[in-house]
């Protein structure tokens, strides 16, 4: 178990590539976003008894009642918010364990993620400064307001899910800009877009999604 975890076994190259090729044969296609999950350490955001499931392609448990999403979920979200060019600036709300904010960092040249619960928030935090992202900045907030300091952003990514988008994300999307979101009821969402063309916003409903829910407020 120690050998697997110090990185020739569930942490290898081999490993990696497996999940990057089952998310191929789950339809992902920009190689851009594969490489980008095969570059990032999935297992260093989940506690050390669930790493031998970290390349898995399943949501794991990170404690407060939320998770790790699914690699397949983060690469095609990512995905779709780059599918017009690379946004410039970028809001995410659902830091959580950090884990899409990672996958994501390298498609922007800003990046801002709200988490409602401090001590994901506070891990996120270490994790990042860790993998050399400090130019992530993160907001301890609830994310139905965005960020309005910061607005407009090209892209929006939430991951949560809530029956309606909230106006305030709306609003603080740019002309031209995209956002990506679940929305639906507790047990199943929708993988929404919404693109931004002047006072008109485009909506697409895409594939079947499993989310836990966007919460009103904050928790310390
Ligand atoms: N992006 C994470 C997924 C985290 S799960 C990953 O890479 O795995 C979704 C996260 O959204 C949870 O951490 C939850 O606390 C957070 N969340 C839910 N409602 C929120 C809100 N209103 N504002 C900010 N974060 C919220």
């Amino acid at each position: 178990m120690d050998i697997q975890l110090s990185g020739i076994g569930m942490t290898s190259a081999r490993t990696r590539d497996r999940l990057v090729q089952r998310l191929r044969d789950a339809g992902i296609q920009d190689e851009r976003v594969l490489d980008a999950i095969r570059n990032t350490p999935r297992h260093l955001f989940i506690e050390e008894a669930l790493a031998h499931q970290a390349y898995d392609d399943t949501a794991l448990p990170i404690g407060h009642g939320q998770t790790i999403s699914q690699p397949w979920v983060v690469a095609r979200m990512t995905e779709l918010l780059i599918a017009n060019g690379k946004p410039r600036k970028v809001l995410e709300i659902g830091t959580g364990c950090g884990y899409q904010t990672s996958v994501l960092a390298p498609f922007c040249d800003e990046l801002y993620s709200v988490e409602r619960i401090r001590p994901l928030q506070d891990q996120a935090r270490k994790r990042l400064l860790q993998l050399g992202l400090a130019k992530v900045q993160l907001k301890h907030a609830d994310g139905g307001f965005g960020w309005k300091a910061e607005a407009p952003f090209d892209g929006i990514l939430a991951a949560c899910a809530r029956a309606d988008i909230p106006d305030g994300l709306l609003s603080q999307l740019a002309d031209g800009g995209r956002l990506v979101m679940p929305v639906g009821g507790d047990r199943q969402q929708i993988l929404t877009v919404v693109d931004r063309e002047g006072d008109q916003f485009h909506t697409q409903t895409l594939d079947p999604v499993r989310f836990v829910p966007f919460q009103r407020g904050v928790m310390r």
